[in-house]
């Protein structure tokens, strides 16, 4: 599958002149441009070229513009630069203690230099942070009233997650009373945005090439003429002493070939056409998934960038959805397995919880042509189709397309698991330790197979557990059977047990008689029993004794906190705090060891944990001609529970190879069979991505 990439404000790959002007350098152009002879001279002439048209393109005649590595390392000498001379300046008695501001919404590169070298500095200043509106924009009124106290004062050219372009000229009005040094990070406006860098009095703007189609490892500092520098590195005097160190002339020559392709507008679409390829990319998206809300207005934002949600589609979930289509994307959040995080710019603009955290961005690339953009709105269309076909838009599933719902599934926030049982026969289920944060997960399971809900159980009593009834009655009010008169727990007064079709489930009280905890057991006809034992059996397996009475040796105990992803354990196995550190590491399976280690008997068993609306959209890896399809099973890694006992069945020599998108749950999974006994479980090492990805690198498409 042709993989389209869509997250240029992260990264872009190098222009195809640009990998040439590179290679050239690196043949011919390679001497130092510090050497006075005939080849130091050449790579010279060649990094001054490159100088002065970028001089041309950032409208900065004057001041100062020197080859860094980067904007971290730009952002870092100007902070340093200004800091020094506000040091120097309070030392002399010229002023008092400053404020230091940046946006709210910066990169961390600018609040976490302010800090560093405020501390280093011995500064010990105020640094407070710029607010922004819902819209994203700096609150000018606010920076007037603190600009006369600002000794340095950070804003971008426009926002790496939103796209968000900032009112530089408002911004330059609201310091116009201030001394203040003024840092514009203009990272994500090259080759998008006009800077007029020295008309507006900017005193440091760096940039960064791989941004733009240049390499990785280079980037460019300007300095206004005047504004005081400072050097992060001296050492042979290069860049006329402003940064030491042997100039990279081979990216020099790749970013100067972009800039040449910029200044030509022969590669770069102009504005118009970028606008365009927006608007058909908001339209497939709004189509693709009804109820989508932009995070940011796109009249406010670069051409190029589109950032939103979905209400009831987690980030997480979009994002595997989209790479199960080729499509490469990023979270606007920074998403880890256990937690996800919101993202600290969504909230700065006060946007609500729900949409700082399931926020995605897509950027595409200014070299991006029609075709590809096209190619890529008809695969958005195939997501949005893929979830509906799965019963998961944000619309009921009509009664007819629900699909089959597993016996225990199992729903995680921070590391807190719920789990519903299911009768499909009857189409009953039971929740167990639901908390108000997992109603989401709930409704949109309830979204796909319509079950009534019987009981609503708690294995501690807790306030929280209220509350999730309360959520969960007004969420779906049609699927809660009156759940009648219970105990503190969620218990049906005076039943023994609760039927759930050929399934049971029974109360087993601790032995202090305690009526403020309780573990369930789900027993069930072929796949054994299923203890819930909440969470503070988890703390230490020693205290579970007393379960040893009552279940089966094999029986497998379900843990309400499961921060580790352990899934389950069992009496015989009991599981040790510190295990994880404690597990063998190598379970991840290369290309090369698979073939090598795994002969076809006894035929190896494959399971997909990814969700069966990833795996509708993309491919299996193709392992071999020994894997019979009936040697292939898709279990997502929420019931997985289901699937242990049988695989806990296998023999002992028969090799399971888990797969998914990216090696993180098939990881999961292969450990938690592991732990429970099975040894022979592997992950597929680097996920689809790496097995199915091509050496050569994605061919630029314009
Ligand atoms: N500033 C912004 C707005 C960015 O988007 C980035 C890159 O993520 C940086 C700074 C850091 O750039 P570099 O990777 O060149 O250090």
């Amino acid at each position: 599958m042709e993989e389209i990439y869509l997250d240029a404000n992260a990264t872009t790959p190098v222009l195809p002149q640009a990998r040439q002007a590179a290679l050239a350098a690196m043949g011919e152009a390679f001497g130092n441009p510090s050497s006075i002879h005939g080849s130091g001279l050449k790579a010279r002439a060649l990094m001054e070229q490159v100088r002065d048209r970028a001089r041309r393109l950032l409208g900065a005649a004057g001041g100062q513009l020197c080859f860094t590595s980067g904007a971290t390392e730009g952002i870092q000498t100007a902070v340093l630069s200004a800091l020094t001379e506000l040091r120097r300046r309070r030392d002399a008695g010229e002023t008092q203690p400053l404020l230091l501001l940046y946006g709210a919404t910066e990169h961390k590169a600018v609040p976490e230099a302010l800090r560093h070298w405020n501390e280093l500095l011995g500064l010990h200043w105020p640094v407070r942070a710029i607010p922004v509106d819902h819209q994203g924009r700096h609150d000018l009124a606010w920076l007037r009233q603190q600009a006369p106290q600002a000794g340095l004062v950070c804003t971008m050219a426009a926002n790496n997650e939103t796209g968000v372009v900032s009112d530089l000229d408002g911004i330059r009005a609201a310091l116009a009373d201030s001394s203040a040094l003024w840092l514009v990070d203009s990272v994500q406006a090259l080759g998008k945005l006009p800077l007029h860098l020295a008309e507006r009095r900017i005193d440091y703007a760096p940039f960064s090439g791989h941004k733009l189609y240049a390499p990785k490892g280079i980037g460019m500092l300007y300095v206004r003429e005047g504004a005081p520098f400072t050097p992060l590195m001296t050492g042979g005097g290069q860049e006329g002493a402003l940064r030491a160190g042997t100039e990279n002339i081979a990216g020099i020559a790749a970013l100067g070939e972009v800039l040449r392709a910029l200044e030509a507008g022969d590669t770069v679409a102009n504005q118009e056409t970028l606008l365009a390829h927006r608007e058909r990319l908001a339209l497939a998206l709004t189509e693709a998934f009804p109820g989508l809300v932009f995070n940011a207005p796109p009249s406010l934002c670069l051409p190029t960038t589109l950032n939103f949600a979905v209400p009831g589609l987690a980030s997480r979930l979009l994002l595997d959805l989209f790479d199960a289509a080729g499509l490469r994307v990023s979270g606007g959040s920074a998403c880890s397995a256990a937690k996800a995080q919101p993202s600290y710019v969504l909230e700065a603009m006060g946007l609500p919880a729900w949409q700082s955290s399931a926020a995605v961005r897509l950027s595409f690339g200014a070299a991006d042509s029609s075709e590809l953009i096209e190619r890529a709105c008809a695969r958005i269309r195939a997501c949005g189709a893929s979830l509906r076909a799965h019963g998961l838009t944000t619309a009921q599933a009509p009664a007819g397309t629900t699909t089959p719902a597993g016996l225990v599934t199992r729903f995680v926030v921070d590391g807190a698991c719920c789990y519903l049982v299911a009768d499909a026969s009857r189409r009953h289920c039971v929740l167990i330790d639901a908390l108000p944060a997992h109603t989401e997960q709930i409704t949109q399971w309830q979204r796909r197979h319509h079950h009534t809900l019987v009981a609503v159980l708690a294995t501690t009593r807790r306030t929280e557990h209220a509350a999730a009834v309360a959520a969960l009655s007004a969420a779906f009010p049609e699927s809660m059977q009156a759940l009648g008169s219970v105990d503190p727990l969620g218990w049906p007064q005076g039943a023994q047990q609760i039927e759930l079709g050929q399934h049971r489930i029974t109360r087993l009280a601790p032995p202090e008689g305690s009526a403020d905890a309780s573990a369930y057991v789900l027993h069930t006809p072929d796949q054994g029993q299923l203890a819930f034992v909440g969470t503070s059996a988890m703390a230490d397996s020693g205290s579970l004794h007393w379960l040893t009475q009552a279940l089966a040796p094999h029986a497998l105990l379900l843990p309400g906190h499961d921060d580790a992803q352990h899934f389950a354990w069992t009496l015989g196995q009991p599981l040790r705090p510190k295990a994880r550190h404690a597990e063998p590491e190598a379970l991840a399976l290369s290309r090369e060891r698979w073939h090598l280690q795994f002969p076809t008997s006894p035929a190896p068993l494959l399971v997909d944990v990814r969700e069966p609306y990833e795996h509708a959209l993309g491919g299996r890896p193709d392992l071999g001609p020994g894997i019979h399809p009936n040697n292939v099973q898709s279990v997502p890694l929420g019931s997985l529970l289901n699937a242990l006992p049988a695989w806990l069945q296998l023999e002992a020599d028969t090799p399971v190879l888990f797969y998914c998108r990216s090696g993180n749950r098939s990881a999961q999974a292969a450990r938690a069979l592991r732990r429970l006994g099975h040894a022979n479980a592997w992950s597929l090492e680097g996920g689809l991505a790496l097995w199915t990805a091509q050496a050569a690198p994605p061919a630029l498409s314009r």
